[in-house]
């Protein structure tokens, strides 16, 4: 999907709806929550970069930082149980001032659509104004997401650049991903750097 011109820097703007009142929940005026949503497996700097930028650019109160859980009917050998990754995220996230780890996903029917975690938040915290942040990669086959619509509708979205795709705010560009740290404690190698240094030990021997 293309990012309408004006939103190509800050995400104060947010991406464009057609500006009608949207009749759905989660509009509230109350505290403005970034949704940032992943399997955290584990929990990494570029992770953490993120969530900070969003907070600052997007003039969010809170990032909720949500690790989604284990679908139950697809058990995925290379995903680490829910408990631990969570773990990991609180751990990590431990003195990052506005930026929490949370495992509302993991009290919801699996598998956990964003169309449904979004609403179920909008009954949940009535007041609150929810912005949930995307990745470019992402954002750009948005239209394949299960209520796309809907989800427009119902929140703000911010779009994050990732390599080779363009955001709706500044972020760094933090060139590491969770796949190459399961890889690196695997053949022994260093994470140092890679993942905040409190979780250090709790990724070496959870994926060693
Ligand atoms: P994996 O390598 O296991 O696929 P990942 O490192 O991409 O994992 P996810 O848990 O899938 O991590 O990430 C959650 C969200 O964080 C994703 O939607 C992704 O866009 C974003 N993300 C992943 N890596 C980075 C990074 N280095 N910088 C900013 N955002 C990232």
């Amino acid at each position: 999907m293309n990012l309408s011109p004006h939103q190509s820097t800050k995400c104060s703007s947010s991406l464009e709806r057609s500006g009608e009142q949207s009749p759905l929940l989660g509009r509230g005026r109350g505290r403005s929550i970034g949704i940032f949503g992943g399997s955290f497996n584990p929990i990494h700097i570029g992770h953490v970069a993120l969530a900070k930028a969003a907070l600052e650019a997007c003039g969010l109160d809170e990032v909720w930082l949500m690790v989604s859980p284990q679908n139950p009917l697809k058990r995925n050998m290379a995903l680490l149980d829910d408990q631990l990754r969570l773990e990991m995220a609180h751990k990590a996230l431990e003195g990052v001032e506005g930026v929490k780890a949370s495992d509302y996903e993991m009290h919801l029917p699996k598998p956990s659509y964003t169309w449904h975690t979004l609403q179920a938040l909008a009954k949940d915290y009535p007041d609150y104004r929810f912005t949930l942040l995307i990745g470019g990669d992402n954002w750009a086959h948005f239209q394949r997401w299960y209520h796309w619509e809907d989800i427009q509708r119902m929140c703000d979205i911010a779009v994050y650049p990732r390599e080779g795709f363009a955001g709706t705010f500044d972020a760094p560009l933090v060139n590491v991903s969770s796949t190459e740290i399961r890889e690196k404690v695997k053949q022994g190698q260093s994470i140092h750097g890679l993942v905040p240094e409190a979780i250090e030990p709790l990724v070496r021997q959870y994926y060693g």
